[in-house]
């Protein structure tokens, strides 16, 4: 029985927090492949560590409490993760994905699902007619992300369940740029969520990583299933990583998305500064559904320079926020989506999009504010022509 009613309790409390065999208040790092056995043909809880780890059933248990799902999953990486969540489908099947879901994603199903016969459409999420009517009876799943990259477009998570179950379609969604702090998939009748564990559960930029959370004991069977026989498993170590990573995950994110709210503030009152991508402020596009469904803004943001400025000059000129892929971690980073990112979408579709040359990606860490609007301020006023 629970002792607790709040998710910031969860954080520290939840799944299974403490070691059953030695009352550790941390669970160890079960360094281990295999388990002894007391003889053959006994039932035995652990036998082998791709089939299950204690240390990564803690994990486990605690991101299926977090995300209020059936069951937890961990893998070696997000796409390790989508991969097994994709791998419920069979030739024949086609999955809806929104716009602008992650690249990988995007990747996957393009190169190696095809393989398979799985196929998939890239369907505008946001329009929640254009979604219906994309639904054909091969379709049998929809994969979204929101707020999703680059310009944290935002799809409406109880409209696009709704929808989806009305025509018999699995609702998946990427839950990484929220975590399960600000934004709950399940309680908004999805069936299954997905984090890139590497971004905010994480949280420190050192590990690789990805969870899958199932809402329907079924789902949770044939993904237990999958897990094992496809072997795409988080290590003990790096299960470890996320437990210490989600203890902290309710207080880094307020900071985070405190900081992301005043420095996108900020960008809106700079004249070099054109547009400004940002769930948390009022006047952004799909701000209404985003509060319905979330807790705050979290922590990405995008903002587009003026004609004015060279985004060749902005970057080498930051000297606290670094250039480099990847977000979600404490530390302030920044990247180009037109050459990083999103390099791989052709430029003229890439400008139909919204994704222009002078567009940054700010992923905002947990510094203090002033410190990144500062820096933020001399490199965009140096960087004009
Ligand atoms: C990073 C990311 C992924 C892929 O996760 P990896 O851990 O890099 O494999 C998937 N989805 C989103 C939204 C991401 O940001």
């Amino acid at each position: 029985m629970k002792h607790y009613s709040h998710i910031e309790t969860s954080f520290i409390h939840g799944g299974i927090s403490t070691d059953e065999y030695t009352g550790a208040v941390n669970v160890p790092i079960y360094q281990t492949s295999t388990y002894a056995q007391k003889n053959i043909g006994t039932d035995v809880k652990w036998e082998y560590s791709r089939t299950g780890n204690p240390t990564r059933a803690a994990l486990e248990s605690l991101i299926a409490e977090l995300e209020g799902g059936d069951a937890g999953f961990a893998f070696g990486s997000g796409m390790a993760a989508l991969t097994a969540v994709i791998s419920l489908f069979k030739s024949g099947d086609k999955i809806l994905i929104s716009s602008n879901v992650y690249g990988g994603t995007y990747r996957v199903l393009d190169k190696i699902f095809s393989n398979f016969g799985i196929t998939y459409q890239i369907t505008d999420t946001t329009d929640l007619k254009a979604f219906e009517e994309a639904i054909t009876p091969e379709v049998k799943a929809v994969i979204i992300e929101t707020p999703a990259n680059p310009l944290l477009t935002i799809t409406d998570l109880q409209a696009i369940a709704q929808i989806a179950h009305r025509h018999s379609l699995k609702a998946i969604a990427d839950n990484t740029f929220m975590t399960p702090y600000l934004q709950r998939p399940l309680e908004h009748g999805f069936d299954i969520v997905v984090h890139s564990a590497t971004k905010y559960i994480g949280g420190h930029s050192d590990v690789v990583a990805g969870l899958v959370v199932t809402k329907e004991p079924e789902d949770s069977q044939k993904i237990a299933f999958i897990q094992n026989a496809t072997g795409g498993v988080a290590g003990p170590f790096d299960s470890f990583l996320m437990i210490r990573g989600i203890k902290t995950l309710a207080v880094r994110m307020d900071r985070h998305a405190q900081n992301a709210q005043d420095i996108a503030e900020y960008l809106q009152l700079h004249n070099g500064v054109k547009t400004v991508y940002y769930p948390g402020l009022a006047g952004f596009k799909g701000h209404e559904i985003h509060k319905k469904q979330a807790k705050n803004g979290g922590a990405m943001i995008s903002f587009e320079l003026t004609e004015e400025y060279d985004i060749k000059k902005f970057f080498p000129s930051l000297k606290l926020i670094t250039l480099a892929e990847s977000l979600g971690g404490v530390e302030s980073l920044v990247c180009h989506p037109a050459s990083m990112t999103h390099a791989s979408i052709p430029r003229e579709l890439r400008l139909k999009l919204g994704i222009t040359d002078n567009l940054i990606r700010l992923s905002v860490g947990i510094e203090n504010a002033s410190d990144l609007i500062s820096d933020l301020k001399q490199a965009i006023d140096s960087s004009r022509i």
